[in-house]
């Protein structure tokens, strides 16, 4: 099985839909940050997106950053510059290729954009609902930067979502306004906000769609896509263009399923991918995924930008609702009925946990879970040490080996 074989994986056109769609981003980003208007506002991935848009803000998410210093392989040397100053090696590879980043003045945009740097921020916004290194992360920029840091402050390993749960977070998310109203300087009108809620809510649902299509044997999409293909959902929700560009990709994505069309040439095992990727090795992960005919189908990350929860006639409740109803956020009892659901819908031979060693907050195989869903739904597990951006805290033959022996398993129970 460890013999090489020459692997074809076929692209979706719709990628190049979403690419131009992250260029004219970063574009948009760099012009208003040249000119001083529209103001920018830093954002975490699944903060209150709806009511920085609503204010007429640009967002810029620094986590994108991160992702593409993973995926340029530039992070690896770039975290020790942040360690240097006192972020542990530990911590958040995100914060600290980030960190790591600006103090050395470089970024993947300007190889990838020509842009020079990233947007200076008029305010920085996180939620913690999917860790704390966000706060740090951003209170180091505000001081940097010398502009106002706000916060929503979450509940974390959420069972049932109740309504204190609700009222706290809505309450919170009002209270950002007023703040956030004085570096806009403008008042929030209601009616646009309630538009942008569901501007977000239609993009979640073509996001959800496009997702589902997985469900399909063979799948026309694999998680390696998905990882690229997310992009207009984090950084476009609430925005007419995101959605535009899920209509096209849904559109193709039916269209193979129509015609049986496979992501791979012959899709003999099925599997579901837990935790984060590892962006530095997408490419060769996808190939070796391929390569011996299995296709990771679907993942809790990419589902991380669904929010069925948000409604425009109740835009704070139902904000606080769709954030706190995140997996990441919630009990091992949830996440845990979460997978099972999601192996069954998506027929999954098999589970592959990445153990992301710097974000144990979107990690879930140390506290028994896989040994737990494996006794109750009888489905194989495997865990694959690593990480998001770090580099040398993989190792790749023994990855490869790891996965080999895990399709050579999923075989014999065929
Ligand atoms: S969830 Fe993980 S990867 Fe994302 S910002 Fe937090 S620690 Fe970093």
């Amino acid at each position: 099985m460890s013999e090489e074989k020459k692997v074809v994986i076929k692209r979706l056109k719709s990628a190049q839909t979403m690419g131009q769609f992250m260029v004219d981003y970063y574009r948009e980003l760099d012009q208003a940050a040249k000119a001083g208007k529209p103001k920018i506002a830093w954002c975490t991935s699944v903060g209150p997106a709806e009511i920085l848009r609503a204010l007429g803000f640009l967002i810029y998410f620094p986590e994108t950053h991160s992702a593409m210093l993973g995926t340029s392989r530039m992070a690896t040397e770039l975290i020790p510059v942040a360690n240097a100053i006192g972020y542990s090696p530990d911590i958040c590879s995100y914060l600290t290729a980030d960190i790591g980043a600006f103090c050395k003045g470089v970024s993947p945009l300007q190889k990838a954009f020509k842009i020079d740097s990233v947007p200076k921020p008029d305010v920085l916004v996180y939620n913690t609902n999917q860790c704390r290194d966000v706060q740090d992360w951003f209170t180091w920029y505000s001081e940097k930067f010398n502009v106002p840091v706000v916060g929503i402050h979450t509940y974390r390993g959420v069972g049932e979502v109740t309504d204190a749960h609700l009222d706290s977070i809505s309450k919170q998310f009002e209270n950002l306004v007023a703040p956030l109203e004085d570096v806009a300087d403008r008042k929030l009108d209601m009616d646009e906000f309630k538009q942008i809620v569901a501007l977000s809510r239609e993009c979640s649902d073509l996001w959800d769609q496009c997702l589902a299509k997985a469900a399909a044997m063979p799948s026309p999409l694999t998680f390696f896509d998905g990882c690229t293909l997310m992009g207009p959902a984090v950084v476009g929700r609430g925005t007419q263009k995101a959605i535009d560009a899920y209509k096209i990709l849904l559109g193709e994505l039916e269209e193979r399923v129509g015609s049986h069309d496979g992501a791979l040439e012959d899709e003999q095992f099925r599997i579901y991918w837990d935790g984060m990727p590892v962006w530095g090795r997408l490419g060769v992960h996808s190939k070796m995924f391929a390569g011996l005919n299995a296709n990771v189908i679907a993942s809790t990350y990419c589902s991380s930008w669904i929010f069925s929860a948000l409604d425009p006639n109740d835009p704070f409740t139902s904000m606080a609702r769709a954030y706190t109803e995140l997996f990441i956020v919630r009990s091992d009892d949830y996440k845990e009925e979460y997978i099972r659901n999601k192996l069954d819908f998506f027929k999954c031979d098999g589970i592959i946990y990445h153990n992301a060693k710097t974000c144990p907050n979107n990690t879930n195989c140390l506290y028994g879970m896989p040994q737990r869903l494996e006794q109750d739904t009888g489905i194989p597990s495997l865990i694959i040490d690593g990480d998001l951006n770090d580099l040398r805290l993989l190792s790749d033959e023994q990855t490869k080996t790891n996965v080999e022996a895990f399709i050579e398993q999923l075989e014999e129970r065929k």
